[in-house]
């Protein structure tokens, strides 16, 4: 193994590839990722449902998503490697009049801030996705440009690309301690000697405060876990089929392997303490979510009749870091020099990996993200961050109500 690299970064899942890829683009290419296991991408990249859409709270985030949309529309084109973008869009489903209601201003909202979003008729649902049943739904709205992709195959591209470019990738490597003196980051030990670096950057997921908690550094996140189903075919799902949010129900659902995806926000969430765990805790020992999945079955069913007679072909679960509002938790650690972190995905790290890497990169290239992060500055709870079960409550309060964003006033949202 090389014993030095300009920039190391710690996991290899999505965001660390991004970031890898766009350092390298940037010209930095003396770029070393460490993942511990002996797969890449296999922890919570592994599990997600791969929506990428533009409707969200904060100018910040509509940029980064739409960053997102036009990377992987061109990627294969200046890569080679294709990340499997299907842009289908995505539709909105209100159940009640009081959401429909908020649904008037969000679709205004969006057409004002360059997201393309109209209102569809009963009939036009049905062409959209057949399985729907139309006269259980209160109106809904259409967002063409919006989509979904394999996360998967997007991390693949992202290594692909930048290991073409120069990045190594190294398996089988776990960072087991971060070398600081006198204030900068020299290094990562690994459980394979010591690797040499002037610059780090942890985007070890929900592992991403055990690690930086090596440099003194504990980003006011907790893992949530969250969880999708995939059906048994079923005949009669179009290609085009769109992702669909049904967001009073707090589920959304798209087509995958001939039947379908769909996954739920539960109000009442189990958040995880990993230090409290096995050293070795993965992903996959999670347990079965069936209970939950069972609610967002009987949530869905009464506009996706479908779904009640469709076997479950596949559970996917896995820990989502959150914030205690929502908004990542990105940039340099305070009083290490030179090291990075990055996590608080909150169940929107696949869209936001583009940008997520776009910004990383710049910072330690440029010294600068190219654009206002304060709003996802890991300082800017201050003396908050420090009360644990506050960060808990908040963060679990954040995930339960997630689909709020879509009730909310525009004037009112973040
Ligand atoms: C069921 C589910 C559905 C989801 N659906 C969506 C969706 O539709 N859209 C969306 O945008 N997002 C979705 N997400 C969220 C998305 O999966 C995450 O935001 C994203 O995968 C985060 O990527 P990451 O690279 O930060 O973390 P991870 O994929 O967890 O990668 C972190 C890596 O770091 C490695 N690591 C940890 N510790 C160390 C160490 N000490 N040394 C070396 N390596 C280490 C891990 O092994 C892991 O490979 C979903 C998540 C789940 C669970």
């Amino acid at each position: 193994m090389t014993r030095r690299a300009s920039t190391v970064i710690v996991g290899g899942g999505i965001w660390g590839l991004s970031t890898a890829y766009h350092l390298a683009r940037a010209g930095g290419t003396d770029v070393q990722v460490l993942e511990r296991n002996d797969e890449l991408f296999d922890e919570t990249t592994s599990q997600a449902a791969g929506l990428v859409g533009q409707i969200r709270a904060t100018p910040l985030m509509r940029r980064a998503v739409r960053y997102a949309i036009d990377l992987f529309l061109g990627f294969e084109r200046e890569t080679g490697h294709d990340p499997g973008f299907r842009q289908v869009g995505s539709l909105l489903l209100a159940l009640t009049p009081e959401r429909m209601a908020s649904f008037e201003e969000h679709v205004e909202h969006a057409n004002g801030n360059g997201v393309e979003a109209r209102f569809v008729d009963g009939a036009e649902m049905s062409r959209l996705a057949p399985h729907l049943d139309a006269s259980r739904v209160e109106g809904g709205y259409f967002v063409p440009e919006d989509g979904y992709l394999d996360p998967r195959q997007c991390a693949e591209a992202f290594r692909a690309a930048a290991e073409d470019l120069g990045v190594r990738v190294r398996t089988g490597t776990a960072a087991t301690g971060l070398s600081v003196r006198d204030g900068r980051v020299e290094g990562v030990e690994t459980d394979r000697g010591l690797v040499e670096a002037e610059r780090v950057v942890v985007t070890a997921g929900p592992w991403t405060g055990i690690v930086a908690k090596m440099a003194g550094h504990e980003p006011a996140m907790v893992p949530i876990r969250h969880q999708r189903v995939t059906t048994a075919p079923a005949p009669g799902i179009p290609d085009h089929h769109p992702v669909v949010r049904v967001t009073d129900a707090s589920c959304y659902l798209r087509p995958e392997d001939g039947g379908y995806l769909y996954g739920f926000f539960e109000p009442d969430p189990t958040s995880y303490d990993l230090e409290k765990l096995p050293a070795g805790f993965k992903t996959s020992d999670i347990e079965r979510p069936v209970e939950v999945m069972e609610e967002a079955r009987g949530r869905l069913s009464p506009v996706f009749p479908v779904l009640k007679s469709l076997e479950i072909a596949h559970y996917k679960r896995g820990l989502t870091t959150f914030a205690p509002d929502g908004a990542y938790l990105i940039g340099p650690v305070p009083q290490v020099e030179g090291l990075f972190a990055a996590t608080g995905c909150a169940a929107l790290g696949i869209a936001g990996s583009a940008a997520v890497g776009r910004w990383l990169a710049d910072w330690v290239t440029r010294g600068d993200p190219g654009e206002d992060l304060s709003s996802v500055d890991p300082g800017r709870f201050g003396e908050g961050a420090a009360d644990l079960e506050w960060v808990r409550t908040e963060s679990e309060g954040f995930y339960g109500g997630y689909y709020s964003v879509f009730s909310m006033s525009v004037s009112r949202s973040r």
